[in-house]
C-alpha cells in the first residue's frame, strides 16, 4: 500500500521529552517504520517549525518524512496550530500531485482535518483516498480533567466529532478510547483498536543500568506538564519516609540545567523542598531514546500517576525492560498494566496508595522479579511494533473494503484482554 502519515505537531525526527513532543512521536515514528518493513511505501506529513529542516528525509528505504510549510517554521505550541491546518491539506495535495496513496492515516485531530482535506480535494480530481484516523487523545477526556485550563481551541471537540465521524476508520489505541468515541457519535463499526507499541529490542531487561545515588530508586517519566502526576510521585516518596529511596523525574525541554526555566520543574522542584525530599528528588530533564533503556533499567519500579492517559508509552517501555508498574488505574493504563501480575494499579490521584505500592514492591524483591518478568513477557507478546502495524494493516483493509484472508473483520487482539490466552496473563 501506498500510506500517508499526516501528524502536524509531533514529528517522528524531533527530539522527545518537550511539552508537545512524547508519546504520538515515538507511535508515528515506529509505526511508520514497521509498516515500512512490512513493504509498504510510507510518507510522514508534518508541519515545518525550523527553517533548517530539509523538505525530505529518507529514513529507510521504504520511508520518508516531508516537512510542509503550513505557518511559521519555528516551534508552536499545538493549540495555536488550527490556523494552518487549511495549507498543510494543500502542500500534502501538491506533494501528492497524480500520485495519490491508498490512505490517509491522521494523528492527532487537527492531522484529521488536514487528511479529510486532503482526501477531500484528491475526490474532487476523480481519486479515492481512504480517510483513517487516530486520536491519540481526545478533547472530551482533557475538558474533563482539566477544565478551565484546557487551552486547547474552543472549536475543537466539534472539529474532533466530525472527524471521528468522517474518517473511513478510526483506530483506536484502547478500551476506554472506544466508550469515549461511541458517546462522540463514531460509528462502532469503523472503530477497530491497534495500541501503541513498543521497541522490543532497543527495550530489554538485560543491558547496562545506570548507577544509583541510593539502595532504592523509583523513576517516573514523561513529558513536564501538570496531568502527568510527577507531584503525586514527589508526594508518594516523601510518604514513604525512607532515606534509601530515591525518585528519578525523566522528562522536560532539554538536560537538567536547561530545566532552570521550566515552569513545572520549579514546581516540583519546589514541592520537594516544601516536603522534605528534595536530596532525594532528582530531575533528569530529557533522556535520548538510546540512553532511556539503562535509565529504566536502574528502577526498582516505575511510577506512572497521570490524571488521565489516552495510551501511554512508558509503561510498556517499563515492562519491556522487567521492571514492575505502579500505574494510575486510567485510560490505556487498564489495558497494559494487570494488575498483581506486571505491576500495581492504584486510585488515581492517590499519593497514599501509590507510596504504598512502592512500599510493597520494596519489601518482597521476589515478587517484584516476577511482575517485571510478566510484564517482560506480555510486551513481548502483545506489544512489539510489528505486531501493532499487522493490526494497524488490518484497519486500513477494512477501509478500503478489501477482505482480510481468514479473518473476520478488523482484529482487536492485542487490546482483546485474558479470555484470548486461556485466563493466563501473557
Ligand atoms: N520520552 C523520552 N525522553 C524523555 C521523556 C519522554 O524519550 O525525556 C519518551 C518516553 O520514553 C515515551 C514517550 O516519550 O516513549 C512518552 O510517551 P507516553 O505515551 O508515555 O506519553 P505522552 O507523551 O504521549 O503523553
Amino acid at each position: 500500500m501506498r500510506i500517508s502519515m499526516v501528524s502536524e505537531h509531533a514529528s517522528p525526527l524531533a527530539a522527545l521529552g518537550g511539552v508537545d513532543a512524547g508519546g504520538q512521536n515515538v507511535h508515528v515514528a515506529e509505526l511508520s517504520l514497521a509498516l515500512a518493513r512490512r513493504g509498504h511505501d510510507v510518507t510522514v506529513y508534518t508541519r515545518r517549525d525550523d527553517p533548517a529542516l530539509p523538505a525530505r528525509v529518507r529514513t529507510d528505504p521504504g520511508l520518508e518524512v516531508v516537512h510542509i510549510d503550513a505557518g511559521p517554521a519555528r516551534v508552536v505550541s499545538k493549540d495555536l496550530l488550527l490556523p494552518y491546518m487549511d495549507a498543510l491539506a494543500d502542500g500534502i495535495v501538491a506533494d501528492w500531485g497524480e500520485d495519490t496513496p491508498d490512505v490517509v492515516h491522521g494523528h492527532f485531530w487537527m492531522s484529521g482535518l488536514a487528511a479529510l482535506n486532503a482526501a477531500r480535494q484528491a475526490e474532487c480530481s476523480g481519486r479515492v483516498v481512504k480517510v483513517i484516523q487516530t486520536f491519540h487523545a481526545l478533547g472530551t477526556v482533557k475538558r474533563r480533567h482539566q477544565g478551565a485550563e484546557d487551552t486547547s481551541p474552543a472549536e475543537r471537540l466539534a472539529l474532533e466529532a466530525m472527524v471521528g465521524r468522517s474518517a473511513d476508520h478510526v483506530v483506536a489505541t484502547c478500551s476506554d478510547e472506544v466508550l469515549e468515541l461511541a458517546a462522540m457519535g463514531v460509528p462502532q463499526g469503523s472503530v477497530s483498536i491497534a495500541p501503541c507499541g513498543v521497541d522490543v529490542d532497543l527495550f530489554t531487561p538485560s543491558g547496562p543500568a545506570q548507577e544509583r545515588g541510593r539502595a532504592h530508586r523509583i523513576i517516573s517519566v514523561g513529558r513536564l506538564v501538570p496531568r502527568k502526576g510527577m507531584d503525586l510521585a514527589i508526594h508518594a516518596l516523601a510518604e514513604l519516609d525512607r532515606s534509601d529511596v530515591e525518585l528519578v523525574v525523566v522528562g522536560g525541554a532539554g538536560n537538567s540545567s536547561d530545566l532552570q526555566g521550566d515552569p513545572e520543574a520549579q514546581r516540583l522542584r519546589a514541592l520537594a523542598a516544601q516536603l522534605g525530599v528534595a536530596d532525594r528528588v532528582i530531575l533528569l530533564g530529557q533522556v535520548s531514546r538510546a540512553r532511556m533503556p539503562a535509565v529504566l533499567r536502574s528502577a526498582d519500579a516505575v511510577v506512572c500517576a497521570p490524571w488521565y492517559e489516552p495510551f501511554g508509552i512508558v509503561p510498556l517501555e517499563a515492562m519491556a525492560c522487567g521492571v514492575p508498574v505502579i500505574a494510575a488505574a486510567v485510560g490505556g493504563l487498564l489495558d497494559t498494566v494487570v494488575d498483581g501480575t506486571t505491576g500495581l494499579h492504584t486510585p488515581p490521584q492517590n499519593a497514599g496508595a501509590i507510596a504504598a505500592a512502592i512500599a510493597a514492591v520494596l519489601a518482597d524483591p521476589v515478587r517484584a522479579r516476577e511482575l517485571g518478568e510478566n510484564g517482560h513477557r506480555r510486551v513481548l507478546a502483545r506489544y512489539s511494533w510489528d505486531r501493532i502495524a499487522a493490526d494497524t494493516e488490518m484497519a486500513y483493509l477494512a477501509a478500503l473494503g478489501t477482505a482480510v484472508p481468514g479473518s473476520a473483520g478488523v482484529r482487536r487482539s492485542a487490546a482483546r484482554p485474558l479470555e484470548s490466552t486461556g485466563g493466563r496473563v501473557l
